[in-house]
C-alpha cells in the first residue's frame, strides 16, 4: 500500500468521498442526529413489538411525540426484515418508516434480514411517493451488528433498491451517530 493509500483510509471525511450518485439517486452520508432531518421519510430501527425503545428508537418517538406511537399500537406488530410505514407526528419528515434489523447472531441469514430492512423500507418509501429518505444504521446499536459487516450490507441493500426504482428516489441520506459509524460507512461507499 502506497503512503498516499494510507492516508486515503486513515482520515476518512477529509479525503474520501462521502456521496455517489447512482442514476438519477444521490446516496449520501452525513453524521447526526435522524430526528433533525429534513427528508421526506425517516427509517427507524425498531422492534418487532413496534414498542419504542432506547437508541434511535426512542429518540425518534421522543422528537416525533404520541402520535407515532399511537400508530405503532394500531400496527401492532413487525417481523425481523420487513418494514410498516406511519405518521412522523412533529418531525420535519412527513413520515417515519419502522423497519426491524436482526438481532447479529454471525449466521448468513443476519445479512439477508438486513438487506430486506432497506428494500423493504425502499419499497414502501416508493409507493407512497416519498423521493427523499434518510436511514440510520439499523442494528448495529444494541441488536450488536458489527459496523464493518452492516456498512456494506446496507450500502449494497440500497444501490440495488435504487437500481429496481431507477425514478422513485432523488435522495437517500444514511445519518450516522457518532464518528465510528460515520467511517464504517464512508470506507464501505469506496467499495460500493
Ligand atoms: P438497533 O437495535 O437496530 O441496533 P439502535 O437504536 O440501538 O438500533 O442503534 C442503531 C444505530 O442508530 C446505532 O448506530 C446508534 O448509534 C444510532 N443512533 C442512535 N440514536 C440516533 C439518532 N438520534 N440519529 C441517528 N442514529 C442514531
Amino acid at each position: 500500500m502506497t503512503v498516499v493509500q494510507i492516508l486515503l483510509l486513515a482520515v476518512p471525511g477529509v479525503f474520501m468521498s462521502t456521496e455517489k450518485t447512482i442514476g438519477q439517486t444521490r446516496l449520501l452520508l452525513s453524521k447526526g442526529d435522524i430526528t433533525q432531518v429534513e427528508c421526506e421519510a425517516i427509517a427507524n430501527a425498531a422492534n418487532s413489538r413496534l414498542a419504542g425503545g432506547g437508541g434511535v428508537d426512542g429518540a425518534i418517538h421522543r422528537a416525533g411525540g404520541p402520535e407515532i406511537m399511537a400508530e405503532c399500537k394500531k400496527i401492532g406488530h413487525c417481523p425481523t426484515g420487513e418494514a410498516v410505514i406511519t405518521t412522523a407526528g412533529r418531525l420535519r419528515a412527513q413520515k417515519v418508516i419502522h423497519t426491524v434489523g436482526p438481532i447479529y447472531k454471525g449466521r448468513p441469514e443476519d445479512a439477508r434480514l438486513l438487506t430486506n430492512c432497506y428494500t423493504n423500507s425502499l419499497e414502501l418509501a416508493a409507493k407512497h411517493n416519498l423521493k427523499t429518505v434518510a436511514f440510520p444504521s439499523i442494528s448495529t446499536g444494541v441488536y450488536g451488528y458489527p459496523l464493518d459487516q452492516a456498512a456494506p450490507v446496507a450500502l449494497k441493500a440500497v444501490k440495488k433498491a435504487v437500481l429496481n426504482h431507477p425514478d422513485s428516489f432523488t435522495e437517500i441520506r444514511f445519518v450516522l451517530f457518532g464518528a465510528e459509524s460515520y467511517e464504517a460507512y464512508v470506507r464501505a461507499l469506496q467499495i460500493l
